[in-house]
């Protein structure tokens, strides 16, 4: 029921990190979100809670020489059906987004997952 109420809703999220409070479990519902640009979280390097850089993570370019690659390339060669089929109906239209937090006193970065969103969007706090 919660989840259909979400559904459409623009949904503009500021949320406040004090202390340890999670940040999967505050953005479990809504498809767009905004998300503060710097949040105080818990840096495991410097034992401390400290004020992190928020970037949202994306995946590196696929390499043609790394092995599991060459050897899809090479299946692929020659007769015979590909080796995967090629996906033409995609049954979500969200992903599961993470984003990279940057501690600002020491560089250490940690992933979070935030779950599965549409879009979300980098604001600057309150
Ligand atoms: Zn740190």
């Amino acid at each position: 029921m919660l989840r259909s109420f979400c559904v459409g809703v623009l949904l503009t999220l500021f949320v406040e990190f004090d202390g340890g409070k999670s940040i999967k479990g505050v953005l479990s519902c809504g498809y767009f979100v905004k998300f503060p640009k710097v949040v105080r979280v818990y840096c495991p390097r410097c034992n401390a809670y400290t004020d992190h850089t928020v970037t949202i993570y994306s995946h590196g370019k696929r390499r043609n020489l790394a092995e599991g690659q060459r050897r899809y390339l090479r299946k692929l060669k020659g007769y015979g059906s590909s080796r995967k089929p090629k996906q033409k109906r995609f049954a979500k239209t969200t992903k599961k987004i993470v984003v990279k937090l940057q501690c600002r006193q020491c560089g250490y970065v940690l992933m979070r997952t935030v779950g599965r969103l549409k879009k979300l969007e980098l604001a600057e706090a309150r």
